[in-house]
């Protein structure tokens, strides 16, 4: 049974296996306290270790130059190696399967290029309605690249009258409905707005079934729910490494290619850093791919921003991986709906579905604010130490993250928010 108190909030702290990974972040503060930080969904905060990372790197770079490439501690002609192993269990893949590089709009674009091949018979793309603007933007840009009109080749997923987030069935009929134009279905795991889950597996079966090709945007799922993409048979993903993967802002992003396609002659865009290493420092005209996403890289990557990337990594891999994390995440964020629902009633409205399996860290919910304005609420909560992602006309988005918040965060969070909305 749940309690409405600090005491119990404080007790479920202490039974948390997972609360001393707080301790491995930077919280930020404010008067003296540790602010109520929930805003991980859109910039996770700073793991301790990062400084150390980056810090080694750039003494390497001090002390060794060009000859960094090899000699460093973590040398840097193979560093995105060193990330390879835990990307591929966050997301669910095999290690060839899995690349870090760029950054998310960029992905999205490359793999387009590769699986995004429009015929005149196949040509339509499937999102949702109120997609990320970034992913509206780069569909739409692709299509016209490939002469095709937006207005005839964009099919837009939404919601029924009355309701905020996809219902399963209604996507599976929709791509089931464009059938033999379908060609690409791109859809988010974690929807950014309604912090909807969707269920990837049926909608890569519902894609292949007709025949399309299916990737995911993981920018809202990585390091938030558990993500099996190999087994769910995905064609390709991809995610920013910014948001619950606190790998800080604008930070390199990642890539995910099944297996399936890997080795295959399916048309790409190509750069050295996708050569064959054995013979990529003979300089050759003749592109060999590795035969890996690797193949998918471009350029030489930036390193500092790779370490910040390790370190959040091995953030993850400290506190165990997706499995433990997703089950606190489960707890705190229904302490959260229990609680708002206790204070706050008929005054808030959730979007988030209800459903464990349907929604990842994040709520997504209008707020009564009895005649004041967002932005007026927002200043009054931040003037009380909460961060969180307030919205005109009155929207919120709090995303308790299971590394680095606490119950006690989310308790007071909901005594202030009642307080402040009130006016
Ligand atoms: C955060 C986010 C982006 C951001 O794109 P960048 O290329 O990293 O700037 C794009 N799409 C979705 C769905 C996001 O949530």
């Amino acid at each position: 049974m749940l309690e409405n108190n600090l005491a119990f909030a404080q007790k479920l702290d202490g039974a948390d296996p997972l609360h001393g990974m707080r301790n491995q972040f930077h919280i930020p503060r404010h008067q003296g306290h540790d602010e109520i930080y929930l805003c991980g969904n859109s910039l996770g905060l700073q793991p301790k270790r990062t400084a150390d990372y980056v810090d080694e790197l750039l003494k390497d770079w001090q002390q060794m130059g060009v000859k960094g490439h090899f000699a460093a501690k973590h040398s840097w002609l193979p560093y995105h190696e060193f990330l390879t192993e835990a990307s591929a269990q966050l997301v669910g893949a095999l290690p060839q399967e899995v690349i870090c590089m760029n950054s998310l709009t960029v992905n999205l674009h490359l793999l387009m290029v590769s699986f995004y091949r429009p015929s005149k018979e196949r040509y339509k793309i499937l999102i949702e309605d109120h997609a990320f603007p970034s992913d509206h933007y780069a569909v739409e840009s692709q299509l016209r690249f490939h002469g095709l009109d937006p207005k005839e080749a964009l099919v837009l997923a939404k919601p029924r009258a009355g309701e905020d987030c996809l219902r399963q069935e209604d996507l599976v009929e929709l791509i089931k409905r464009e059938g033999k134009q379908l060609a690409l279905v791109l859809l988010p795991g974690v929807q950014y707005y309604t912090g909807e889950v969707l269920d990837m597996a049926a909608i890569s079966e519902a894609g292949h079934a007709v025949g399309a090709t299916v990737g995911f945007d993981l920018a809202h799922a990585v390091g938030n729910i558990v993500l099996n993409l190999h087994d769910w048979n995905v064609d390709f993903a991809a995610w920013c490494s910014y948001k619950y993967l606190n790998s800080g802002p604008g930070s390199v992003a990642g890539a995910f290619v099944h297996e399936k396609h890997l080795g295959q002659t399916l048309p790409r865009f190509h750069g050295w850093w996708g050569q064959n290493k054995s013979i990529r420092f003979q300089m050759g005209p003749e592109f060999d791919p590795i035969p890996t996403a690797e193949a998918w890289q471009l350029s030489n990557p930036p390193i500092l921003s790779l370490a910040a990337v390790r370190a959040s990594l091995d953030t993850f891999m400290a506190a165990g991986g997706m499995h433990p994390l997703r089950k606190k995440s489960l707890e705190l964020t229904g302490y959260l709906r229990w609680l708002l629902e206790q204070e706050l009633g008929d005054a808030i409205h959730v979007l988030t579905p209800y459903e464990p399996r349907r929604h990842g860290a994040q709520l997504s919910l209008t707020v009564k604010l009895h005649g004041q304005s967002a932005k007026q609420v927002q200043q009054k909560l931040e003037d009380q130490g909460v961060t969180c992602d307030f919205r005109e006309p009155n929207v919120m988005r709090a995303a308790p993250a299971p590394l680095y918040n606490s119950f006690e965060d989310v308790w007071r969070f909901v005594q202030i928010l009642k307080k402040t909305a009130q006016g």
